[in-house]
């Protein structure tokens, strides 16, 4: 099979209303940068709405466009996933369904890329339109933590819009995590990564398929996937407190010796409730890696696909 010279690979999930308009301004992207050599992946990722009957109908039309759809809603990252193993390009263009990144942005990318002899472009929010102030404040919030966590440099301000190297696609395809930080795991595997800057648009329609739960979900994943730090949170707070008892111990011992210890019922309760509280929190740390490992350790698949619309190469890649 000969390699397409450009893959896009979008995962959409309830995005019946962007579709349209996303097919018709990735293709006259894409064409722009390869003419005829281009292909876009659209992942249904178990959408409720009619996603999947307009990808086929998309699908049916466009002979360059390859629709999956998968059993259930698996989240994005392992949308996205699916997309990737399939996809076949050279260059792999990651995108959103909702139009907030541009694809009228592929061109300087693609530039950039040959440019700055690049395996990765990744695309930097300058400004982002639209979003709430709660959404804004805590992915900022999120971002400068993580970079402070992470054991590994990982770009802020940057979501999955960005493109990729055959090579570079390849060697993130390797790491074979069920827990997906994808923009952390590109930022891991290395290779000259270069960033581009974009002023984020409104999604064009619809609502945020990040609701707050999700997001909590992605930001432990991303913390514990990319650093042991929090662990090692507990042993210094047990140190801290270690040296707090000792305090605590000579004025004891003193209160004793002197007869002037007094009931403290304030002082126990206190000292109970907060290690109480500590405690819960670490156990609750600890928790999340545990549980991470144990989903891990069950080596289950990524994800299902149920079915592939266009392209016979397409049906063809379901075997591998
Ligand atoms: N998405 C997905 N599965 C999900 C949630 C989201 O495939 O379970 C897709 C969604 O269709 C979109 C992308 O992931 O293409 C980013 O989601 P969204 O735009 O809602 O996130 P936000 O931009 O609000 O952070
Ligand atoms: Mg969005």
């Amino acid at each position: 099979m000969t390699r397409p010279t450009l893959s896009i690979v979008v995962p959409c999930y309830n995005e019946e209303a962007c579709l349209e308009q996303l097919h018709a301004r990735l293709s006259a992207a894409a064409g722009a940068v390869a003419p005829g050599a281009y292909e876009i992946i659209l992942v249904n990722d178990g959408s409720r709405d009619r996603t999947w009957t307009i990808m086929q109908a998309l699908a049916a039309a466009d002979p360059r466009l390859v629709a999956i759809n998968l059993s259930r809603n698996h989240g994005h990252q392992l949308a996205l996933t699916a997309g990737l193993d399939l996809c076949a390009g050279e260059r792999i263009l990651i995108i959103d369904a909702d139009l907030q990144d541009p694809p009228e942005l592929l061109p300087d990318m693609m530039a950039e890329m040959d440019r700055q002899q690049a395996d990765v472009v990744y695309a930097v929010r300058r400004a982002r339109a639209g979003e709430t102030a709660f959404k804004l404040g805590s992915a900022k919030l999120f971002y400068r933590v993580l970079s402070r966590l992470a054991e590994i440099e990982i770009p802020v301000d940057t979501g999955d819009f960005r493109l990729m190297s055959r090579r570079a696609l390849d060697a993130l395809l390797a790491l074979p995590e069920q827990a997906r930080f994808i923009r952390g795991m590109v930022a891991w595997i290395g290779f000259r990564q270069v960033p581009i800057v974009y002023d984020r648009a409104e999604r064009l329609a619809g609502e945020t398929k990040y609701p707050l739960a999700k997001m909590i979900r992605f930001a432990l994943d991303a913390v514990t996937g990319f650093s042991t730090a929090p662990l090692r949170f507990a042993s210094h707070i047990g140190l801290w407190l270690v040296a707090a008892s000792a305090l605590l111990l000579a004025y004891i011992a003193i209160g004793f010796f002197t007869g002037t210890a007094i009931q403290g019922w304030t002082s126990l309760m206190l000292v109970v409730v907060i290690l109480g509280a500590v405690q819960m929190f670490v156990l609750g740390m600890i928790g999340e890696y545990l549980g991470r490992l144990y989903m891990e350790s069950k080596r289950r698949p990524l994800y299902i696909v149920a079915e592939i619309a266009g392209r016979a190469e397409g049906a063809a890649r379901l075997g591998h």
